[in-house]
């Protein structure tokens, strides 16, 4: 058993706090929002993950997690600290590591005894050094010298499996030179990696880079596939015979090869940014990286377009959206193609109705309560009356729907299907005009 404190109790810090707890820790969270930390107290989650709400309870009945925003108590014995607070975009899109550096000093000002920091925010090659520095500062200006190492640990869940990546992660990155670190932090997975066969030690520059390639890589994939879909929309390919056509050959595999409307969230817009940024301060222009945004940028607006050109004039229609959050399985909406989409057809004087099984409520703090945005309670109430449905989010019980129902609930059978979700020869059957993505039609 070990004691752990971990700073952020967003989408990573409550997930590997509350995996760190169940296999028998004693985790403290800490957060500075308040009121997350009092609707944790209270038993209430914060964010959707499935399996994560149970487990929390479970724990905290346990007595194995607390959560406080009392940093210099959660501090006071604990032996590994993880860092897991934001690293938003810059202005310049660079990683701001306000936060980060902000827990180091607090660290620096509050401990008394050895400890090893592991930072598992996605972070910019050399900020281990910039964490150990402000830390050393700290506890130099109070004249005490515990032995502090500093661990680079990115990590790897996805939004929407984090609990079950949390459980059974690919790969453990653990980058120090410090051989207790190491053997602390072999000794904290060892639960969930029993013959260390998925733990990979490194030197803490690589670690830092690893998650930034990773990212970057599945970023390119879906850049990439997105280009070919827009070249087999002008050649009367379809993308989705292509991409089986592809996805049999192991060296390329079947996974992060979907085209659609593009990618968001929180980590692969900023990561992939900030990564070019890291570059350019180093002399060198990541053209890769500059192409793989530039066609996600121009693919969020995909949709958009082929509503245009089948209605030419979107002024004073409704469009039905199915998904907000940017990925099934989650609420978040952070970068969402949903959101350019939304902003799209609002500027072009169209309303929208939307449905997303849990990011309803995101979506109503996000665009705040508005005459041209109606939340629905269910995916056939958004169709009432639209002119056009928008696929945005590929939720699993999108993929099942009714086509006949569908065409019956709109008003004009128009069906935008930006994650290729339906069988456009079975849409068609049904009296939908269907565009897909990269699905043989000229746009
Ligand atoms: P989040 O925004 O969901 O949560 C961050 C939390 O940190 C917030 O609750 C915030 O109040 C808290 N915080 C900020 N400053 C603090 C401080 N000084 N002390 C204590 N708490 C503080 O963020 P997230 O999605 O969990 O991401 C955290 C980091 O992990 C980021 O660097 C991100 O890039 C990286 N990451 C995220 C994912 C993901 O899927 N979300 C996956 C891998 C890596």
């Amino acid at each position: 058993m070990k004691r752990v404190t971990i700073f952020g109790t967003g989408y990573v810090g409550l997930v590997t706090g509350t995996c760190l707890a169940e296999v028998g820790n004693q985790v403290t969270c800490v957060d500075i929002d308040q009121a997350k930390i009092d609707g944790l107290n209270q038993g209430r989650i914060p964010i959707y993950e499935p399996g994560l709400e149970d487990m929390v309870h479970a724990n905290v009945r346990a007595n194995r997690l607390h959560f406080t925003t009392d940093a210099a108590k959660a501090l006071s014995a604990a032996e590994i600290i993880f860092i897991a607070v934001g690293t938003p975009p810059d202005e310049d899109g660079s990683a701001d590591l306000r936060h980060v550096l902000a827990v180091a000093g607090t660290i620096g000002r509050c401990l008394d005894h050895d400890a090893v920091v592991v930072n598992k925010s996605t972070v910019p090659v050399g900020t281990a050094d910039k964490v150990r520095h402000r830390i050393q500062t700290e506890l130099a200006a109070r004249a005490v010298q515990p032995r502090v190492d500093v661990v680079s640990n990115p990590e790897f869940l996805k939004e929407g499996d984090a609990v079950k990546d949390c459980m059974r992660p690919d790969r453990i990155v653990i980058g120090t030179d410090s051989p207790q670190a190491i053997d602390t932090l072999k000794t904290l997975y060892g639960p969930f990696n029993r013959n260390h066969e998925r733990l990979v030690v490194m030197d803490v520059r690589s670690a830092e880079l690893t998650k930034y390639a990773a990212n970057a890589m599945l970023a390119t994939k879906i850049s990439f596939m997105n280009e070919i879909a827009n070249i087999a929309e002008r050649v009367g390919a379809d993308i989705e015979a292509v991409r089986q056509g592809i996805g049999s050959d192991p060296r390329i595999g079947y996974s992060f090869i979907y085209p659609g409307a593009g990618y968001g969230g929180s980590c692969f817009p900023k990561d992939v940014q900030a990564l070019e940024r890291t570059a350019r301060q180093f002399g060198y222009e990541a053209r890769i990286l500059d192409a793989v945004e530039a066609v996600n940028r121009d693919q969020k607006h995909r949709v958009l377009a082929m509503l245009e050109q089948h209605f030419d004039d979107l002024k004073g229609r409704t469009v039905a959206l199915w998904g907000l959050a940017f990925k099934p399985n989650t609420d978040d909406m952070r970068e969402a193609p949903s959101r350019v989409v939304i902003e799209g057809l609002w500027a072009r004087g169209a309303k929208v109705q939307a449905f997303d099984p849990e990011a309803s409520h995101e979506a109503g703090r996000v665009f705040g309560e508005r005459a041209d945005l109606t939340l629905c309670s269910d995916a056939f109430a958004a169709l009432n009356g639209a002119d056009a449905l928008i696929v945005i989010t590929e939720w699993k019980q999108f993929w099942a729907a009714d086509l006949a129902a569908i065409k019956a609930a709109l008003k004009t059978p128009v069906v935008i299907d930006g994650r290729n979700i339906f069988d456009p020869k079975k849409a068609e059957a049904a009296g939908l005009a269907y565009y897909g993505i990269g699905r043989g039609r000229s746009v």
